[in-house]
């Protein structure tokens, strides 16, 4: 029960004009951390999409979820399945989907939404500092 999909594919392409035009550096843009790295490895969902910086390999997809109410899980990478899970059993939670490139570490925030049963829903949205 995906809503409030936001999409930020146009601030992506954005982003890599000024990358490749040189207004922004490299290390400004690829700059996942290991921790960023290691939920990509053990979360992540592969892509057919090739890392837009480097061209190397495909980039995946993380998803991070966030709701005080889920507790430990707040904050942390999960897997498709387990966002499915959590859709239908607990309260309105945010999903930020970055992108990652686990070769040049290239990562950025593509879409974001709310999933979860509608009951609790308007929490504040917290925005990934970017
Ligand atoms: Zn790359």
């Amino acid at each position: 029960m995906h809503r409030q999909i936001v999409d930020y594919a146009l601030a992506r392409r954005e982003c890599l004009a000024r990358v490749r035009t040189g207004r922004t550096a490299l290390s400004q843009v690829c700059d996942a951390d290991p921790y960023l790295l290691r939920a990509a490895k053990f979360h992540g969902k592969p892509t057919d999409e090739v890392c837009p910086v480097c061209r190397k390999e495909q980039v995946t997809v993380v998803s991070w979820v966030f709701g005080e109410h889920l507790g430990h899980i707040h904050g942390s990478a999960r897997s498709a399945g387990e966002i499915e899970a959590l859709d239908g059993s607990a309260g309105a939670f945010t999903v930020h989907v970055v992108e990652v490139c686990r070769t040049c570490r290239w990562n950025y925030l593509v879409q974001s939404y709310v999933a979860g049963l509608p009951e609790g829903a308007g929490r504040r949205r917290r925005r990934v500092a970017k």
